[in-house]
């Protein structure tokens, strides 16, 4: 696995494989990684002559008061498990290669990105736009892969895409767990036993909503009711929100006639974890 740590490197890379007629399949990640990463990397290895993957944790996307100092990194283990997959190239800059002193243009997709995780993280969602808009022009490449784990940030990259005309295929790779039900997550990485075990309230409340909406239930306050029902059986956690709302616009809605995603997000001490699921009426 060739490692690239300049845009202008990448960029001439790309460029060339392109002149090659070669397609390129793209897969962000902030390290750490795990297999759900593994699942969008193999994906992108199917759909494309060559796979790019990038790691770089990007300091615009979290709050002052969260974790990126803390974010957890291994860059060595990033590198063999990449290897395995394989990847052929991994570009990981440094954050002031890719914020020079001076930077200041921002892609900020203005609606979606406005409920859910919006509403609660101040400056998120345009972080991760601005990188990936960034990322997109640096690897240039035909296809990307976003995981469902993250589905307000796939939606606001599908709208940025379309907005922006970016010629890149948004391919959305479902959500992977472990055996238990928890969705997998970097963040998993700061979870005592304890909370390992009380997480699980967040996947067993997806579930009580789909048991609530498989048994008739078509408004959505029923199957937030149901998931806060669930929720509710383990104190220690702290509820940010439980919402069901459109699949793809995630405006709310009345009445369940399209697919609704419901999506979580709470905390178990400081470490703030999310997940959805999506259902849909025959
Ligand atoms: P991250 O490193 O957390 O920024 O994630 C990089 C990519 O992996 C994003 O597209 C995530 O949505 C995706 N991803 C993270 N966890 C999972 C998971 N459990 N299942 C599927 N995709 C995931």
């Amino acid at each position: 696995m060739e490692i690239i740590a300049l845009p202008a490197e990448m960029q001439r890379w790309s460029e060339a494989a392109r002149g090659r007629g070669q397609t390129i399949a793209f897969v962000p990640t902030m390290g750490f990684l795990h297999e759900g990463h593994l699942t969008l990397m193999r994906e992108g290895r199917r759909r494309a002559s060559l796979l790019v993957s990038s790691l770089f944790v990007n300091p615009t996307q979290f709050g002052p008061n969260e974790d990126f100092s803390r974010y957890p990194r291994n860059f060595e283990r990033d590198c063999a498990m990449m290897s395995e997959v394989p990847v052929d190239v991994l570009f990981a800059p440094e954050p002031d290669v890719m914020y020079p002193p001076g930077s200041q243009t921002w892609v900020d997709v203005s609606e979606v990105t406005k409920g859910l995780c919006g509403a609660h993280r101040a400056g998120h969602f345009r972080g991760v736009t601005t990188i990936v808009a960034k990322l997109f022009n640096i690897v240039n490449p035909h296809v990307a892969l976003f995981g469902e784990k993250d589905y307000q940030q796939l939606r606001a990259i599908e709208r940025m895409v379309q907005d922006l005309n970016f010629p890149i295929v948004i391919v959305p790779v479902p959500i992977v767990r472990e055996p238990d039900g928890l969705a997998m997550s970097s963040r998993n990485a700061y979870l005592s036993a304890g909370q390992r075990k009380n997480a699980l309230a967040l996947s067993g409340a997806l579930r009580a909503a789909g048991d609530a909406f498989q048994a008739g239930a078509r408004q959505p306050r029923e199957l937030v009711e149901a998931a806060r029902r669930w929720l509710a059986k383990t104190p220690e956690i702290e509820v940010e929100y439980v919402e069901a709302v459109d699949a793809k616009t995630l405006d709310a809605v009345d009445r369940i006639e399209r697919p609704v995603v419901v999506a979580i997000a709470a905390r178990l001490g400081p470490t703030r974890l999310i997940d959805n699921m999506v259902f849909a009426p025959e």
